[in-house]
């Protein structure tokens, strides 16, 4: 979809564009229902009806970031990608491109990521890699490298809270392109998956770029690092283009750049954590970098009353139950923000804000507290929050 808005609409509504965490699926089998919530719409498994909310909730959303502008029209792009969406808002249009031209191109960019990293489709490069049962060296492209490289190390600054080898546990949980289930899997089938776990069971060479697998059945998931990586690709895309001015997001996952239309930075919102409705937190106003929120609130089931949701600890083999139910954070790219968001949901509260004030990550805490909520945020992060 493209459109372009003026000053005038832009005044009509709040103006921030929203960080959240999380899709939706509303399904059953048998136990208490599977609720996942979009995070402003992702339309993979989700009926007509759904569709359209969605449509309409990425419409609000690009008609919300950083218009207002005198002078002009902010061009925005969305559509479907990863099982979810993306939106790219354009401030301040290079003479002689076209939002025809630029959506064909992003969407283009957004398709080859999928082909190199999604876990969804069969025929994507990550697909061939994980049904590959060699534990000798594997080829690989330049592309799935990088990526693999940033989640190791992510995992080794982590002290393996992150691990991109935590596939088999997402998928035993229902978490995955696999069937969704809604029950508590068996003690062994944890044991047996965990097996399969451990970024250190992971080999990377360089050049010529390969892989190696300690075990034939190891299954590499970098769906926590996707959406950020598909985001600084469309930047690289919209860079190249003489583009300055923008704001691309694929999901929670968004690269800021430059200015928004009237001219100042662009404003984000970081969602309140609350599985029903969506409230805004605090306003950011950022530039020139990338950022991420990953939270437990969103994609989630519930059993016996506890919540079991798709941030897995890869040392218990457990989706993490804590205080701590969203992470912001602001880092150069988006891909380093998305996977230390979730690195840092997984490792918790104490540790995560430990490693985050260590060294020194803008990031924003948003902690369960009785009925509310509490929020933590390291130095580095308040420069952003709105006075
Ligand atoms: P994040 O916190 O960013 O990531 C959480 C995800 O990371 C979990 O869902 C799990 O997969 C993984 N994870 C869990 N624990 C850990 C850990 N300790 N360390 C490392 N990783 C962990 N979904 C669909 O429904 N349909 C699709 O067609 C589809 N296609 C996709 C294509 C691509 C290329 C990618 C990257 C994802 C796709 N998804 C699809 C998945 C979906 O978008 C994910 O749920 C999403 O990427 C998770 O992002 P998040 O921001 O919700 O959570």
């Amino acid at each position: 979809m493209i459109r372009e808005t003026t000053a005038a609409e832009a005044q009509t509504w709040k103006r921030y564009s929203l960080a959240s965490a999380g899709r939706e699926l509303i399904g059953r089998s048998g136990g208490e229902p599977r609720v996942v919530a979009p995070p402003i719409g992702c339309i993979a498994r989700t009926d007509a009806k759904a569709a359209s909310r969605l449509l309409v909730r990425l419409l609000l959303c690009a008609l919300i970031a950083g218009c207002g502008d005198r002078s002009g029209k902010t061009l925005e792009l969305s559509g479907p990608t990863m099982g979810t969406y993306y939106s790219v808002k354009v401030a301040r249009l290079p003479a002689g491109l076209s939002g025809e031209a630029l959506q064909q191109g992003v969407t283009g960019v957004l398709a080859q990521a999928v082909a190199v990293i999604s876990t969804y489709k069969a025929s994507s490069e990550l697909s061939r890699l994980n049904r590959n049962p060699s534990t000798d060296w594997i080829p690989v492209s330049r592309a799935l490298l990088s990526v693999i490289a940033e989640g190791q190390r992510l995992s080794a600054l982590s002290d393996g809270a992150f691990d991109i080898t935590v596939g088999p546990l997402v998928n035993l949980w229902g978490f995955g392109p696999d069937v969704k289930i809604d029950e508590v899997p068996s003690r062994q089938a944890i044991a047996a998956a965990g097996a399969r776990v451990g970024y250190q069971k992971l080999q990377l060479r360089a050049s010529p770029p390969a892989v190696r697998k300690q075990r034939g059945d190891m299954y590499i998931d970098l769906s926590a690092l996707g959406e950020g990586y598909g985001a600084d690709q469309v930047a690289a895309y919209l860079d190249a283009r003489g583009i300055g001015d923008y704001m691309a997001a694929v999901a929670g996952a968004i690269r800021v750049k430059g200015r928004n239309a009237d001219g100042t930075p662009w404003r984000i919102a970081i969602e309140e954590p609350a599985p029903e409705g969506r409230t805004v937190s605090r306003i950011m106003h950022i530039t020139d970098a990338g950022l991420s929120t990953s939270g437990d609130y969103r994609n989630f089931f519930k059993k016996g009353g506890r919540r079991y949701s798709h941030e897995i600890d890869p040392k218990t083999g457990m989706p993490v139950d804590q205080r701590l139910a969203s992470v912001t954070v602001v880092r150069p790219t988006a891909v380093e923000a998305d996977g230390l968001a979730t690195a840092l949901m997984v490792m918790g509260d104490t540790k995560g804000t430990a490693l985050a004030k260590r060294e020194a990550i803008a990031a924003f805490f948003i902690l369960r507290e009785g009925k509310g909520f509490g929020w933590e945020s390291t130095a580095a992060f308040r420069r952003y929050l709105a006075r």
